[in-house]
């Protein structure tokens, strides 16, 4: 990529988006193409059409997707994988349409089998039942990794699709009924230490393991592989490293220097027992990640007492 070429970033207002946006900022990308979803409404194919064709993008990051926690996926199945579909269908083909150059398509790592060896490599992807609960989101997002490769194949399109394990960092959702761990459980010891709470509530056992990347290094590793990767395979992006529930709340209660009492409630799900990615195919891409997970944890806080502590 070069310095002035345009590059649209879907999706620049989610936690993914905006962090590419400061990424590519930061290396010296200043001609950057935005559309909020008021202005561009992804899912309506002749919009996007006119868009790619009176636009004319040189790259393309997809971010932009229709996202929620595990309520979310039950209670809207039609909604999610209804809008993730049309925007994916409507971004590839208008992009290859348009003469794009080179378009990065994010997936998940929720498009692996509930039951994937641990760590999940690559060509583990439709070998198994998908987890049930998100299976709406999963079948949309593997169905933008076969556009990606199906528009590689016909029509020699450059579609990459990288695979995020569980990312967190500034922008993320502290809703406490639709956010995931991490911000969960930072709003939790946050809030008990204001109240002077005894005891902090965790759900589960603490025994599941969980990965957990920083968007900005998320960020940095879809520009980085927008750059030097090719092919139809998609690419697994991790630290590499997992934690147990349990460790990821000792860790949070010292950033926020919470001290009283650290109790489970194992009436709550624990969900799948590990989810690690197996991230060798992008370490021989010259990448890994930088931000540590007590200062990944540190910053957050930071964004969070900044943005919403006061109102959270
Ligand atoms: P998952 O990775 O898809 O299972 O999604 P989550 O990030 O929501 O949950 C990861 C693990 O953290 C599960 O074992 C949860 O039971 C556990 N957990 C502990 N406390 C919380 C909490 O306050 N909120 C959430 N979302 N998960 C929690």
């Amino acid at each position: 990529m070069e310095k002035n070429d345009k590059i649209y970033v879907a999706g620049h207002r989610g936690l993914v988006g905006g962090a590419i946006v400061r990424n590519l900022r930061s290396r010296g990308f200043g001609n950057l193409l935005m559309r909020s979803s008021a202005e561009l409404d992804l899912r309506c194919q002749r919009a996007v059409e006119d868009f790619f064709a009176a636009e004319r993008p040189d790259y393309v990051f997809l971010a932009a997707a229709k996202v929620g926690g595990i309520l979310a996926n039950d209670t809207y199945p039609a909604d999610f994988i209804r809008d993730n579909l049309q925007m994916e269908v409507n971004v590839i083909d208008a992009a290859h349409r348009a003469g794009v150059r080179k378009l990065c398509f994010l997936g998940s790592s929720c498009i692996y089998p509930k039951f994937a060896p641990q760590p999940m490599k690559e060509e583990h992807l439709l070998t198994g039942e998908l987890e049930p609960t998100n299976e709406w989101y999963a079948v949309a997002k593997i169905a933008g990794i076969k556009m990606c490769q199906a528009y590689r194949r016909q029509y020699g399109f450059n579609a990459i699709a990288v695979m995020p394990t569980n990312l967190y960092g500034p922008g993320d959702n502290f809703d406490l009924s639709g956010s995931h761990v991490l911000p969960a459980l930072l709003r939790k010891f946050h809030e008990a230490k204001q109240a002077g709470e005894p005891e902090v509530v965790v759900w589960g056992t603490g025994t599941p393991r969980r990965e957990f990347l920083h968007v900005d290094d998320m960020a940095d590793a879809c520009v980085h592989l927008m750059e030097v990767y090719e092919g139809e395979n998609i690419v697994n992006v991790g630290v590499g490293e997992d934690v147990t529930i349990a460790e990821l709340a000792g860790l949070v209660g010292q950033v926020v220097g919470y001290t009283g009492r650290i109790v489970y409630d194992a009436s709550k799900p624990d969900g799948t027992p590990r989810k690690l990615l197996d991230v060798t195919r992008l370490a021989a891409t010259g990448w890994r990640a930088h931000i540590g997970l007590a200062e990944g944890i540190t910053s957050t806080y930071a964004w969070y007492l900044e943005h919403l502590g006061g109102r959270a």
